[in-house]
């Protein structure tokens, strides 16, 4: 089995856009950010064998202020730009009550059978309570980047971090340490 780790995507791969303390994703793909270290955190977590799955809740699709095919554009290049391992998307609202949409853990649960992943070993890097819950759920441990938007807080345990950058190298030494323990 392997272990991945599952990454949102707006706020941890890319520049969120805030509006009144809260996070939106880019409109377009002109407004496309990569946030500084991203990169080198995906080729160092994928140097110490972990598979990279994008989770990421997409609701403006169903409330029809964005396309999917716009959404796919930017998923698209952020796939080939951070050699992401797969990519999964919830394009639902609430009123869909479907089991993608974080918290729900129905994206990580799905990428694990598709990919053979040991959830217990795997882990969650997410910058909204949603996006904590849902790994929790599924077993994963989760990191928790947080800007300190104005809504509720995720529910412990998480870890607390600044970055994706901080939360790979964290993660890295972690399976580094892991690996002398089983040699
Ligand atoms: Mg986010
Ligand atoms: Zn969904």
């Amino acid at each position: 089995m392997r272990r991945a780790v599952f990454l949102d995507r707006d706020g941890v791969v890319n520049r969120a856009i805030l509006r009144e303390g809260r996070p939106y994703p880019p409109a377009s793909l002109s407004d496309l950010r990569v946030l500084p270290g991203v990169r080198e955190a995906c080729r160092k977590l994928h140097e110490v064998g972990f598979a990279l799955i994008l989770i990421t809740n997409q609701p403006d699709i169903a409330r029809g202020s964005v396309s999917a095919a716009e959404v796919s554009e930017i998923n698209n290049l952020l796939q080939r730009f951070l050699q992401l391992d797969d990519i999964r998307m919830c394009p639902h609202d609430d009123a869909a009550h479907c089991s993608c949409r974080k918290p729900r853990p129905g994206l990580l649960l799905d990428a694990a059978r598709a990919w053979d992943i040991n959830l217990g070993e795997s882990y969650i890097v997410g910058d909204r309570w949603r996006d904590v819950e849902a790994g929790q759920r599924a077993g994963c441990q989760a990191v928790f980047v947080d800007y300190g938007y104005r809504e509720r807080r995720p529910d412990a345990p998480y870890l607390r971090v600044r970055s994706l950058r901080e939360a790979a190298a964290w993660i890295v030494q972690k399976a580094q340490m892991g690996a002398l323990c089983h040699a």
